[in-house]
């Protein structure tokens, strides 16, 4: 499997002496960490390396690495986020679908396997392999940052 974008994220894993995810949270500018919310227990970040348009990942912000290491309020948080993050992704980008999971370990494919983190993938018809999130490096209808801009608009306005 020819997976650029992992490599990448690889690469950034290693150059930091601690964890990737720990180091984005503890980032000022929420613009540049990618950050939508910082909740009490986690946050929703967009992927900076997405599969598709408006990838975000929901993430413990406690370093936890065991699935069930995570406290009855982390998961319920991270859930209820990805509820809104579901309405939100319709309202800015008209997605049809979605893929929600967890790559837990790196033999499952987790790219960062020391820190837990929720996936939540848009899909739209059209986009019919069954798993090129896994298999393909998409080309971006929107920049980053603008897709980051319209959905902080849009996050702060569903409650
Ligand atoms: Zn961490």
């Amino acid at each position: 499997m020819f997976a650029p974008w992992r490599l990448e994220v690889i690469e950034t894993y290693k150059s930091t002496a601690s964890c990737i995810l720990c180091n984005i949270l503890k980032m000022e500018d929420d613009e540049e960490a990618l950050i939508l919310e910082r909740a009490e227990e986690s946050f929703v970040l967009m992927n900076k390396f997405p599969y598709s348009n408006g990838h975000l990942m929901f993430v413990p912000n406690r370093h936890v690495k065991e699935w069930s290491e995570l406290t009855a309020q982390e998961l319920e948080e991270m859930m209820r986020l990805s509820q809104k993050a579901v309405k939100v992704l319709r309202d800015c980008f008209q997605c049809e679908a979605f893929n929600l999971g967890a790559n837990l370990g790196a033999a499952a494919g987790a790219g960062i396997p020391d820190h837990l983190h929720l996936h939540l993938v848009p899909r739209w018809s059209g986009d019919t392999n069954f798993m090129p999130v896994l298999a393909e490096v998409k080309v971006l209808p929107e920049h980053l940052k603008q897709s980051y801009k319209k959905l902080k608009k849009a996050w702060g306005l569903v409650s």
